[in-house]
């Protein structure tokens, strides 16, 4: 037995944060016979009078509407909810205490009976995550699509876990609380700087980014990209027993993906297999995220056909370099989804137009100084909101045209009327959105909302 497992079913567990992964874990935690306890930030009468009931009935001790660290200094294990933040004093004091702090990667760890295809990476986790689960679907697999994305894993723990592979995204996050967790293939999309709000430096981050790999044994595998095999041999120091696999422009005689022309070029153990790379995907950064997701789906066994059909099938996700609208030959793009400079400078490099960008939020501290090159060689005019408005402007001023608009209303009208035929608006933020919106979502449904305002004009000025 694991030592976490020794500890749920012989210790007292404590789970903190009652949000749908919070609630599964209590549920698979009392299935195993667990002593529980419960500590929500939120007050009781915001629970469901449903849930409440159900853990009194069940005897879970709950507290609410705070952490109590006489709560946490009694337990053996506490499981964290995504998304609760690892520094908060009671978590703290009981890491300094030697209390074990795992989340939902943790108890898979120990629980899932499931191969564990685990996807990690600054950008493209979501779009490769579910890229992924499309072609093995289309192969003919029975797939569970789970972590950073669709249902928590502690409900599929609950159930007769009957998926043929468990396709995971997973946050650096995550990471940080993973435990023993350890999949079968264990894939490395990049590390660009991001959340260095969170870390204190590039390589405490990326160093979160490669606990993906770090209880791995010789019979499991890694796929990396090619342009962070240095980062990832410097951090890992030798400590990773994984079968090493590469994607990326140039592999250099080492097996894994690379493209040439328009096709995925697959070198494995086994011989050459070439795939057609579909228009749709053919340009950066979904060209690097189509041969991440052909090796990966290859490598848990699904067919070439099945591998084949998924990618014709596959469309670009919402607000992630989405193509809204061509309006007087000037073509508009949603990338509200861009929350980083790794994922802004994939969104420029992929341009063949002049680009009025619209940028700006919550920055995540780092700065924008890698930018620079990129803006100067494609931006013709920045438009900026929010918070870091001023910080962007000084970084850029000197490079191109910048204003500061403040609001993505402002700024979706300014670009409308400085637009010139054969340009792209693109909103590519660079920064979080919580300064202005509830989400990249609301932010990137605002931005499509104006355009069809400037759409509607258009046809009014027509008629
Ligand atoms: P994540 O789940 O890691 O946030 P998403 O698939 O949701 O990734 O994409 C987030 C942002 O990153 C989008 O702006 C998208 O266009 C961009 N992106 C997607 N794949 C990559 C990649 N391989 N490299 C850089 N940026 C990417």
């Amino acid at each position: 037995m694991g030592r976490i497992r020794e500890k749920i079913e012989q210790g007292r567990t404590l789970v903190m944060g009652l949000g749908k992964s919070g609630l599964a874990a209590v549920r698979f935690l009392l299935a195993q016979g667990a002593d529980v306890a419960v500590s929500e930030y939120g007050a009781r009468e915001d629970i469901s009078p449903e849930i409440s009931g159900w853990l009194d009935s069940e005897k879970v001790f709950a507290e609410f509407g705070g952490h109590s660290a006489e709560l946490f200094s009694r337990v053996d294990l506490i499981i964290v909810s995504p998304g609760v933040p690892l520094d908060l004093p009671v978590l703290r004091e009981a890491g300094e205490a030697d209390i074990e702090i795992i989340g939902e990667l943790g108890l898979a760890g120990e629980y899932l009976q499931t191969p564990v295809l685990a996807v990690t990476g600054t950008n493209g986790k979501t779009t490769v995550t579910t890229m992924i689960t499309r072609l093995l679907r289309a192969g003919g697999k029975k797939v569970f699509m789970g972590g950073n994305i669709g249902t928590p894993l502690a409900e599929y723990l609950l159930g007769p876990q009957g998926a043929d592979i468990a396709v995971l995204e997973v946050s650096s996050f995550q990471l940080d609380t993973a435990g023993d967790f350890r999949p079968d293939l264990g894939v490395l999309l990049n590390i660009t700087p991001d959340h260095l709000e969170r870390y204190d430096s590039f390589d405490c981050y990326a160093e979160a980014k490669l606990k993906i790999f770090s209880a791995q044994k010789p019979e499991d595998r890694m796929l990396v990209n090619i342009d962070d095999r240095e980062i990832v041999s410097r951090l890992a120091a030798g400590n990773f027993f994984g079968e090493q696999y590469f994607f990326g422009k140039y592999l250099s005689g080492s097996y894994g993906a690379e493209y040439r022309d328009n096709e995925i070029i697959l070198r494995l153990p086994t011989g050459e297999e070439s795939y057609p790379l579909p228009f749709l995907l053919s340009s950066s950064p979904n060209r690097e995220n189509c041969l991440a997701a052909v090796s990966a789906a290859r490598l848990m066994d699904c067919s070439p056909a099945g591998i084949s059909s998924g990618l014709v099938e596959f469309a670009p996700l919402p607000h992630r370099l989405a193509r809204v609208a061509d309006i007087n030959g000037v073509r508009y793009v949603n990338d509200s989804k861009a929350t980083n400079i790794g994922a802004v400078q994939a969104a420029l490099e992929s341009m063949d137009r002049p680009v009025i960008l619209i940028a700006g939020g919550r920055g995540k501290g780092g700065g924008y100084q890698s930018l620079r090159q990129v803006v100067a060689e494609r931006v013709k005019k920045i438009l900026l909101i929010g918070e870091a408005q001023a910080e962007m402007a000084a970084a850029f001023a000197d490079l191109t045209m910048v204003e500061e608009c403040v609001t993505l209303e402002a700024a979706v009208r300014q670009a409308g009327q400085s637009a010139e035929k054969g340009d792209v608006v693109l909103l590519s933020p660079a920064c979080a959105s919580f300064d202005q919106f509830s989400g990249y979502e609301e932010r990137g449904r605002v931005f499509e909302r104006e355009i069809s305002l400037i759409k509607e004009l258009g046809r009014k000025q027509v008629a």
